[in-house]
């Protein structure tokens, strides 16, 4: 993730500090040392760090059960409102998912009923600082357990929700439901925060963008399911050669309404020419060869991958259009137009 720091690996999961937490902790620190916000002591910081400790071991959970069942976990990154498990798959299982989903809830209540005995029978011979941060760490543990239980898509409450729908109506659907229920929360989380805590604003935003997100990638993946590049790739492939100069590539542009053409020299591909990479060339320079403007560094596919992994390329790459290649040799063409127009009719079949 982007401004994150890797901390240290665990079960082979890098898990990362995203800058604001960091922040957050140093100025925590900082102002618990010298003072400056009464209230704020060192006792309050380190109750802060049992917070942060409690998060991971929450986050590690979900993922040590994922894995279990298989699924790739990329990296764990704690933000200052909690921590993601990045996962590379999902599972589809509902079972696999409730079990990964209830996990980290599971241990935060582990937590608290370890150490609340601790506190119970030998808090009174503690000191008192310490007997404090027992009693706070088994509250946080509850508080932690039960609010990520909200049923409230994409939180882990949510995904047990989903789970559980997912059971009695296709994923697809169970997703969205979840998701709308998700995004009803959030904004009640959000309102009720304005009231009494901005973090619940925060949370309210974090939750209602990532249902929407979940929710129209499971619907993507699952439309295009089964399709392969080459069951919509275009196969009749117009090339223009490196030699040939901006201006008549635009013309053909225009006549074939076509975007985007590889570029060949002496039968071997160079590069890939768009209406973007030309069109805002001043008149001057239309004389020059399309290589000087074409994309160099080719993103390719080939004609038995699977569409949603070339729709992950095009959207990671940014790029509009991917050449599809086969022993190296060009084949077709893919482009986002081709994937949004599967995916539309899919949607037509899935939902009539
Ligand atoms: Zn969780």
């Amino acid at each position: 993730m982007k401004y994150s720091l890797k901390i240290f690996t665990i079960f082979g999961i890098p898990v990362e500090l995203h800058f604001s937490f960091l922040l957050l902790m140093l100025a925590i620190y900082v102002v618990a040392l010298f003072g400056l916000i009464p209230g704020i002591d060192v006792i309050i910081a380190i109750l802060i760090t049992l917070l942060f400790i409690t998060v991971v071991l929450h986050e590690l959970t979900h993922s040590y059960v994922a894995k279990s069942y298989g699924v790739e976990i990329e990296r764990i990154v704690l933000l200052p409102i909690g921590g993601i498990s990045a996962m590379k798959n999902l599972p589809k299982d509902p079972h696999q998912e409730l079990r990964i989903a209830i996990a980290g809830p599971f241990i935060n209540l582990v937590l608290a009923a370890v150490f609340y005995p601790v506190y119970l029978f030998y808090g009174s011979f503690l000191p008192e600082s310490i007997n404090f941060l027992l009693y706070n760490f088994v509250l946080l543990n509850l508080l932690l357990g039960a609010f990520n239980m909200l049923p409230a898509f994409p939180m882990d409450g949510g995904r047990v929700l989903r789970a559980f729908l997912a059971e009695r109506m296709n994923f697809v659907r169970a997703t969205e439901l979840a998701a709308s229920i998700g995004k009803q929360l959030a904004i009640i989380m959000a309102i009720i925060g304005i009231f009494f805590n901005p973090f619940l604003i925060l949370i309210g935003i974090f939750v209602y963008l990532g249902a929407d997100q979940e929710s129209r990638m499971v619907m993507i993946n699952t439309l295009l399911e089964g399709i392969h590049v080459k069951d919509i790739m275009t196969t009749e492939v117009k090339t223009v050669k490196t030699t040939e100069t901006v201006s008549d590539v635009l013309k053909l542009m225009f006549k074939h309404r076509h975007m985007g053409y590889p570029v060949y020299q002496d039968g071997n591909l160079q590069g890939i020419v768009t209406f973007h990479d030309l069109s805002d060339i001043p008149q001057e320079q239309r004389d020059l060869p399309v290589e000087n403007f074409m994309t160099r560094d080719l993103v390719v596919t080939s004609p038995e991958e699977e569409v949603s992994a070339t729709l992950e390329k095009l959207n990671m790459n940014n790029v509009g259009r991917l050449p599809v290649l086969q022993n190296g040799r060009l084949v077709g063409i893919i482009s986002k137009t081709d994937v949004i127009k599967a995916l539309e009719i899919r949607k037509t079949r899935f939902t009539n």
